[in-house]
């Protein structure tokens, strides 16, 4: 055990945001290159940005969906208006 010569809180250094966080905000992954503290908020962020970004993609894709669909009757519709 070290000794640190002030009492200082326990933190870690966060590699996601290159700080550092209480030490019960963190997380420690372990990773092919070692083990790594981060912070819960940021895997948190990144996990809620994930499925937001999921869920809109799911949005986009049923609205491109849609609108090919829609398209196509159109071009159906002035193909056969033709
Ligand atoms: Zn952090």
């Amino acid at each position: 055990m070290m000794k640190t010569s002030k009492k200082s809180p326990a933190t870690r250094y966060c590699y996601h945001c290159r700080t550092h966080h209480p030490v019960e905000e963190m997380k420690l992954l372990v990773t092919k290159t070692g083990s790594r503290w981060r912070c819960v908020k940021s895997i948190e962020a990144v996990k809620r940005s994930k499925e937001e970004r999921d869920q809109y993609g799911r949005q986009v894709s049923a609205l491109n969906q849609a609108e090919a669909s829609g398209r196509a009757r159109m071009l159906n519709k002035i193909q056969s208006e033709r």
